[in-house]
């Protein structure tokens, strides 16, 4: 498996700070928030948007950080009860887990989702099943109680829809590929883009691209063409959620579709085998450990830790299982060549 980095070089924008957990001003009217996911630093962010058309939170992390997230907020110098936006990529409890919540004690603020994923944060009860079958015992510890969002506080986004958010314009890029639900936000006077997850999983001081690509949704065609779309904009910066804002943009996103396919191609030859889902994530798991172990100056258990809580191997396995034989049926039957 392919597993070159980015770049060697440490991360030039300096999205962490020495205080772990501490909100980063990383523009005039923006605000890096770490949720501190399982008491971890630099694995799930929210933005902070200031200005005057109202604060602004792109993606708000699980209802288990909250308060985390609402500390963060006052410690930046803002009252959480000035919020108006809760803008989200997509449904999943690592960006919207706490939309609900927030909603009940957050008056004015409105959350906004694309359209396919609204009804499930009306009515999260589907979500909650899936993610009970998944997480099982840990699903309280991981993500907290999910609530419902009101309804009359849920604004449905489509694609070019256009958001007022503090001082800035943003525009809703429908991005499916990791959800079929993602939207990504296009900042046009600044050409940037809050990414959500479409741009994969980066950690400032790990600096390699990871494609979290767990199910139901996960298709690498419509990831593909999402990725094309980003890249043909010709961006100056990414603000991805897992995590931090990185401006080498078309290498970050060439690697990621890179590793989309390379994955794709190694979970296809141990479905063939008839690998179970626990070979096939110990495949992925097993190509992050070389690239934790190739990394200097980090600290390498911590850094593994930090990766798996953003880009799960065992979803991430389970995410390809279920499109391969859900899609592409015709490529599972293909002899094993021994190709990997
Ligand atoms: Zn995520």
């Amino acid at each position: 498996m392919c597993e070159r980095q980015v770049s060697r070089r440490p991360n030039t924008l300096m999205n962490t700070n020495a205080r772990d957990g501490m909100p980063i001003q990383i523009e005039d009217d923006l605000w890096l928030l770490d949720t501190l996911h399982q008491g971890e630093p630099g694995v799930i962010a929210s933005y902070l948007i200031t200005g005057k058309a109202g604060l602004g939170l792109v993606d708000v992390g699980p209802t288990a950080t909250m308060s985390q997230l609402l500390t963060s907020i006052k410690v930046a110098g803002y009252d959480p009860l000035d919020i108006e936006h809760l803008v989200l990529t997509h449904i999943h409890l690592d960006h919207a887990g706490a939309a609900g919540a927030l909603a009940n004690v957050l008056p004015h603020a409105r959350v906004y989702v694309h359209r396919i994923g609204a009804p499930h944060l009306l009515d999260p009860a589907k979500l909650l099943a899936s993610a009970k079958r998944i997480y099982g015992a840990d699903m309280q510890m991981l993500w907290g109680t999910i609530e419902p969002v009101p309804e009359e506080r849920l604004v449905v986004v489509e694609e070019g829809s256009e958001l007022r958010v503090g001082e800035r314009t943003l525009r809703a890029l429908y991005t499916p590929g990791h959800a079929v639900h993602h939207v990504a936000y296009f900042d046009p006077e600044r050409n940037t883009v809050f990414a959500g997850d479409v741009a994969g999983v980066r950690l400032d001081k790990g600096n390699t691209v990871r494609p979290p690509t767990p199910p139901p949704d996960l298709s690498l065609e419509d990831w593909s063409a999402s990725i094309d779309r980003l890249l043909d904009m010709d961006l100056v910066a990414l603000y991805l959620a897992h995590f931090g804002k990185f401006a080498d943009v078309a290498e970050h996103l060439s690697l990621l579709r890179e590793r989309l396919d390379v994955w794709g191609q190694v979970m296809l030859a141990g479905m063939r085998k008839g690998e179970s889902t626990e070979q096939l994530a110990g495949r992925l798991a097993a190509g992050m450990q070389r690239e934790v172990d190739e990394m200097a100056d980090v600290n390498r258990t911590q850094m593994l830790r930090q990766y798996e809580l953003a880009s799960n191997n065992m979803m991430s396995a389970l995410g390809y299982v279920r499109y391969f034989t859900k899609y592409h049926p015709e490529l599972l039957a293909i002899e094993d060549n021994g190709a990997e």
